[in-house]
């Protein structure tokens, strides 16, 4: 099995709900390996981004605001890299199905996932689904230095002049 790295979110419903500790405690079980984690606000672009691939769907306005944290009065999101032999698979068998309802209820998703009144699907959890889309979103949501190991190729770039936030 080839070594794999994938991308997971604990979304604003897994905050809320106190549910970090029980997450990691299950992909645990995978024996991968955390390469890099983050808590953040996600902002209306990287919300938009990340679900780019549903963009004309009914629901996607709805679904940038809960990622963002609207539905949840919260605006955190938790994300990590996992990386492993088969990451990918591994971590989907424990998040479960997209549909809370269709999911092995011993699943992340089965077991803390619902159905808004709307129809969105509050799934508690983002995981990757194939190389191609773990590489495009762990690019989205790190950069180079904030990944224990060089998974990607990088590039150097000379900046000039920045603006940066220090602490006062
Ligand atoms: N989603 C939804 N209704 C749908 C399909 C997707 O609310 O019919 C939401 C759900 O939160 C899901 C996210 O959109 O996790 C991304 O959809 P995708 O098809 O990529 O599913 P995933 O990879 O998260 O299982
Ligand atoms: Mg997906």
């Amino acid at each position: 099995m080839a070594v794999e790295q994938t991308l997971v979110l604990i979304k604003p419903d897994g905050l809320v709900k106190s549910l970090t500790g029980n997450i990691l405690s299950r992909l645990s079980e995978t024996k991968l390996v955390i390469i890099a984690s983050r808590v953040l606000t996600v902002s209306r672009e990287l919300a938009e981004e990340h679900y780019a691939h549903l963009k004309d769907k009914p629901f996607f306005d709805e679904l940038v605001h809960y990622l963002m944290g609207d539905l949840h009065h919260t605006h955190r999101v938790m994300a990590l890299v996992y990386q492993g032999e088969g990451a990918i698979a591994k971590v989907r068998q424990i998040v479960g199905h997209t549909n809370p309802e269709e999911a092995d209820p011993v699943s992340v998703r089965g077991a803390y996932g619902r159905i808004t009144t709307t129809g969105v699907f509050e799934n508690v959890v983002h995981a990757s689904s194939s190389t191609e889309d773990a590489e495009k979103e762990i690019k989205l949501w790190f950069k180079p230095d904030e990944v224990v190991g060089d998974i990607y190729p990088t590039r150097e770039i000379v900046i000039t002049s920045v603006n940066e936030r220090v602490w006062a």
